[in-house]
Protein backbone atom coordinates (compact mmCIF):
# COMPACT_ATOMS: atom_id res chain seq x y z
CA UNK A 1 0.00 0.00 0.00
CA UNK A 2 1.42 3.35 -1.32
CA UNK A 3 0.43 6.07 1.15
CA UNK A 4 0.13 9.72 -0.92
CA UNK A 5 -0.47 12.56 0.96
CA UNK A 6 -1.61 15.68 -1.00
CA UNK A 7 -1.16 18.98 0.79
CA UNK A 8 -3.13 21.91 -0.86
CA UNK A 9 -1.49 25.09 -0.18
CA UNK A 10 -2.79 27.93 1.97
CA UNK A 11 -6.25 28.23 2.97
CA UNK A 12 -8.73 29.80 5.28
CA UNK A 13 -7.32 33.23 6.11
CA UNK A 14 -4.40 32.82 4.57
CA UNK A 15 -5.39 33.23 0.45
CA UNK A 16 -2.44 32.78 -0.98
CA UNK A 17 -1.59 34.46 -3.71
CA UNK A 18 -4.33 36.58 -5.22
CA UNK A 19 -4.48 38.16 -8.58
CA UNK A 20 -6.74 37.99 -11.45
CA UNK A 21 -10.08 37.26 -9.77
CA UNK A 22 -8.47 33.79 -8.92
CA UNK A 23 -7.03 32.78 -5.12
CA UNK A 24 -4.39 30.96 -4.87
CA UNK A 25 -6.30 28.41 -2.03
CA UNK A 26 -8.90 28.07 -3.98
CA UNK A 27 -6.72 26.63 -6.89
CA UNK A 28 -4.23 24.28 -4.91
CA UNK A 29 -7.58 22.98 -3.45
CA UNK A 30 -9.35 21.72 -6.75
CA UNK A 31 -6.08 20.84 -8.40
CA UNK A 32 -5.45 18.59 -4.83
CA UNK A 33 -9.15 17.04 -5.00
CA UNK A 34 -8.49 16.31 -8.99
CA UNK A 35 -5.64 14.73 -8.06
CA UNK A 36 -7.19 12.37 -5.49
CA UNK A 37 -10.21 11.61 -7.67
CA UNK A 38 -7.63 10.40 -10.35
CA UNK A 39 -5.36 8.09 -8.20
CA UNK A 40 -8.90 6.74 -6.99
CA UNK A 41 -8.22 4.38 -10.56
CA UNK A 42 -4.90 2.67 -8.90
CA UNK A 43 -4.81 -0.27 -6.61
CA UNK A 44 -2.93 -0.53 -3.41
CA UNK A 45 -2.79 3.22 -3.06
CA UNK A 46 -4.28 5.38 0.08
CA UNK A 47 -4.69 9.13 -0.47
CA UNK A 48 -5.13 11.37 1.82
CA UNK A 49 -5.02 15.63 1.84
CA UNK A 50 -4.03 17.82 4.67
CA UNK A 51 -7.34 19.70 4.21
CA UNK A 52 -10.45 19.24 2.04
CA UNK A 53 -12.40 22.34 2.75
CA UNK A 54 -11.18 25.93 3.20
CA UNK A 55 -9.42 25.91 6.32
CA UNK A 56 -6.11 27.05 8.24
CA UNK A 57 -3.51 24.70 8.86
CA UNK A 58 -0.12 26.03 9.45
CA UNK A 59 3.13 24.58 7.83
CA UNK A 60 4.23 22.78 10.76
CA UNK A 61 0.16 20.88 10.86
CA UNK A 62 0.89 20.21 7.49
CA UNK A 63 4.08 18.22 8.29
CA UNK A 64 2.77 16.80 11.41
CA UNK A 65 -0.49 14.98 9.60
CA UNK A 66 1.96 13.55 7.01
CA UNK A 67 4.44 12.20 9.62
CA UNK A 68 1.51 11.21 11.77
CA UNK A 69 -0.04 9.28 8.71
CA UNK A 70 3.14 7.54 7.77
CA UNK A 71 3.19 9.32 4.79
CA UNK A 72 5.32 7.26 1.81
CA UNK A 73 5.28 10.92 -0.57
CA UNK A 74 4.23 14.31 0.43
CA UNK A 75 3.27 16.58 -2.36
CA UNK A 76 2.37 20.45 -1.06
CA UNK A 77 0.32 21.89 -4.33
CA UNK A 78 0.98 25.42 -5.23
CA UNK A 79 0.37 28.51 -7.31
CA UNK A 80 3.54 31.08 -7.72
CA UNK A 81 3.44 34.99 -7.63
CA UNK A 82 5.72 37.77 -8.13
CA UNK A 83 6.55 38.28 -11.19
CA UNK A 84 7.48 35.29 -13.91
CA UNK A 85 5.55 32.88 -16.11
CA UNK A 86 5.64 28.69 -16.08
CA UNK A 87 6.22 25.62 -14.03
CA UNK A 88 8.83 25.02 -11.17
CA UNK A 89 9.09 22.22 -8.49
CA UNK A 90 11.16 22.17 -5.24
CA UNK A 91 12.32 19.78 -2.73
CA UNK A 92 14.22 20.61 0.40
CA UNK A 93 17.94 22.25 -0.14
CA UNK A 94 19.72 20.29 2.62
CA UNK A 95 20.25 16.34 3.44
CA UNK A 96 17.50 14.53 1.25
CA UNK A 97 17.14 11.00 0.43
CA UNK A 98 17.93 9.55 -3.35
CA UNK A 99 14.58 8.71 -3.35
CA UNK A 100 13.63 12.51 -3.12
CA UNK A 101 15.62 13.13 -5.61
CA UNK A 102 14.73 10.56 -7.95
CA UNK A 103 10.66 11.19 -7.53
CA UNK A 104 11.23 15.17 -8.52
CA UNK A 105 12.44 14.24 -11.63
CA UNK A 106 9.73 11.99 -12.62
CA UNK A 107 7.13 14.52 -11.23
CA UNK A 108 8.55 17.66 -12.97
CA UNK A 109 9.10 15.44 -16.20
CA UNK A 110 5.35 14.40 -16.27
CA UNK A 111 3.89 17.70 -15.26
CA UNK A 112 6.19 19.01 -17.35
CA UNK A 113 4.37 17.03 -20.26
CA UNK A 114 0.93 17.16 -18.93
CA UNK A 115 0.70 20.90 -19.65
CA UNK A 116 2.96 21.34 -23.15
CA UNK A 117 2.89 24.87 -23.93
CA UNK A 118 4.01 26.11 -20.30
CA UNK A 119 7.55 27.09 -19.66
CA UNK A 120 10.02 24.78 -17.65
CA UNK A 121 11.52 26.80 -14.89
CA UNK A 122 13.25 24.05 -13.21
CA UNK A 123 13.76 21.45 -10.35
CA UNK A 124 14.74 23.80 -7.81
CA UNK A 125 16.10 23.34 -3.93
CA UNK A 126 14.61 25.26 -1.61
CA UNK A 127 14.27 25.31 2.61
CA UNK A 128 10.58 25.60 2.84
CA UNK A 129 9.04 24.08 6.15
CA UNK A 130 6.72 21.41 4.36
CA UNK A 131 10.09 20.08 3.18
CA UNK A 132 12.17 20.26 5.64
CA UNK A 133 9.77 19.42 8.25
CA UNK A 134 8.26 16.27 6.39
CA UNK A 135 10.10 12.39 7.14
CA UNK A 136 9.43 11.08 4.39
CA UNK A 137 10.70 12.37 0.38
CA UNK A 138 8.38 15.15 -0.56
CA UNK A 139 7.85 17.69 -3.19
CA UNK A 140 6.54 21.67 -3.74
CA UNK A 141 5.11 22.20 -7.10
CA UNK A 142 4.46 25.78 -8.22
CA UNK A 143 1.92 25.68 -10.91
CA UNK A 144 2.12 28.96 -12.97
CA UNK A 145 1.92 32.53 -12.00
CA UNK A 146 -1.79 33.97 -10.62
CA UNK A 147 -0.64 37.45 -11.52
CA UNK A 148 0.67 36.84 -15.05
CA UNK A 149 -1.85 37.32 -17.31
CA UNK A 150 -1.64 34.00 -19.57
CA UNK A 151 -0.87 31.81 -16.98
CA UNK A 152 -3.65 33.48 -15.04
CA UNK A 153 -5.90 32.69 -18.06
CA UNK A 154 -4.89 28.96 -18.07
CA UNK A 155 -5.60 28.24 -14.25
CA UNK A 156 -9.21 29.84 -14.85
CA UNK A 157 -9.86 26.79 -17.09
CA UNK A 158 -10.92 23.73 -15.12
CA UNK A 159 -9.36 21.48 -18.28
CA UNK A 160 -6.47 23.06 -17.06
CA UNK A 161 -6.58 22.23 -13.49
CA UNK A 162 -7.18 18.41 -14.72
CA UNK A 163 -4.22 18.69 -16.83
CA UNK A 164 -2.07 19.92 -13.91
CA UNK A 165 -3.69 16.82 -12.35
CA UNK A 166 -2.89 14.25 -14.49
CA UNK A 167 0.70 15.39 -14.81
CA UNK A 168 0.94 14.98 -11.43
CA UNK A 169 -0.98 11.64 -11.47
CA UNK A 170 1.27 10.18 -14.09
CA UNK A 171 4.31 11.19 -11.99
CA UNK A 172 3.15 8.84 -9.17
CA UNK A 173 2.23 6.53 -11.54
CA UNK A 174 5.88 5.81 -12.81
CA UNK A 175 7.33 7.04 -9.38
CA UNK A 176 5.54 4.27 -7.36
CA UNK A 177 4.74 1.47 -10.18
CA UNK A 178 1.01 2.37 -9.28
CA UNK A 179 -0.86 0.25 -11.76
CA UNK A 180 -5.00 0.79 -12.51
CA UNK A 181 -7.79 -0.89 -11.10
CA UNK A 182 -9.09 -4.13 -13.36
CA UNK A 183 -12.26 -1.98 -13.80
CA UNK A 184 -10.87 1.61 -14.43
CA UNK A 185 -11.54 1.57 -17.97
CA UNK A 186 -15.34 1.27 -18.86
CA UNK A 187 -15.53 0.27 -22.47
CA UNK A 188 -17.59 3.42 -23.16
CA UNK A 189 -14.65 5.91 -22.50
CA UNK A 190 -13.99 5.97 -26.41
CA UNK A 191 -14.48 9.13 -27.91
CA UNK A 192 -16.56 8.84 -31.07
CA UNK A 193 -14.92 11.29 -33.91
CA UNK A 194 -17.15 13.75 -36.21
CA UNK A 195 -16.55 14.14 -39.86
CA UNK A 196 -14.52 17.62 -38.45
CA UNK A 197 -12.02 15.40 -36.89
CA UNK A 198 -13.25 16.97 -33.24
CA UNK A 199 -13.36 14.31 -30.66
CA UNK A 200 -16.00 15.15 -28.28
CA UNK A 201 -16.03 13.63 -24.96
CA UNK A 202 -20.21 12.76 -24.19
CA UNK A 203 -20.12 12.87 -20.10
CA UNK A 204 -23.29 11.28 -19.93
CA UNK A 205 -21.44 8.05 -20.65
CA UNK A 206 -19.32 8.59 -17.72
CA UNK A 207 -20.14 7.46 -14.25
CA UNK A 208 -18.47 10.39 -13.09
CA UNK A 209 -17.59 13.71 -14.69
CA UNK A 210 -13.92 13.76 -13.44
CA UNK A 211 -13.36 10.27 -15.89
CA UNK A 212 -14.82 12.97 -18.71
CA UNK A 213 -11.79 15.61 -17.53
CA UNK A 214 -9.17 13.36 -17.34
CA UNK A 215 -9.89 12.29 -20.78
CA UNK A 216 -10.80 15.41 -22.26
CA UNK A 217 -7.07 16.22 -20.69
CA UNK A 218 -5.54 13.32 -22.47
CA UNK A 219 -6.71 14.02 -25.67
CA UNK A 220 -5.89 17.55 -25.38
CA UNK A 221 -2.80 16.42 -24.35
CA UNK A 222 -2.00 14.64 -27.93
CA UNK A 223 -3.16 17.52 -29.81
CA UNK A 224 -6.87 16.69 -30.34
CA UNK A 225 -9.00 19.75 -29.44
CA UNK A 226 -11.57 17.85 -26.64
CA UNK A 227 -14.53 19.55 -25.72
CA UNK A 228 -16.74 18.12 -22.70
CA UNK A 229 -20.37 18.56 -23.20
CA UNK A 230 -23.08 19.00 -20.88
ZN1 LIG B 1 1.67 29.15 -2.02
Amino acid sequence: MVKIFIDPGHGGNDPGAVANGLKEKELTLKIAKKIQSLLGEYQNISVKLSRTTDVYLSLSERANLANAWGADYFISVHINAGGGTGFESYIYNGNVSSATIAYQNVMHQEIMKAISGVKDRGKKRANYAVLRKTKMPAILTENLFIDHSTDASKLKSDSFLSQIAFGHVQGLEKAFGLKKKAAAKPSSAKPAASNQKVYRVQVGAFADRKNAEKLAAELKKKGYPAFITK
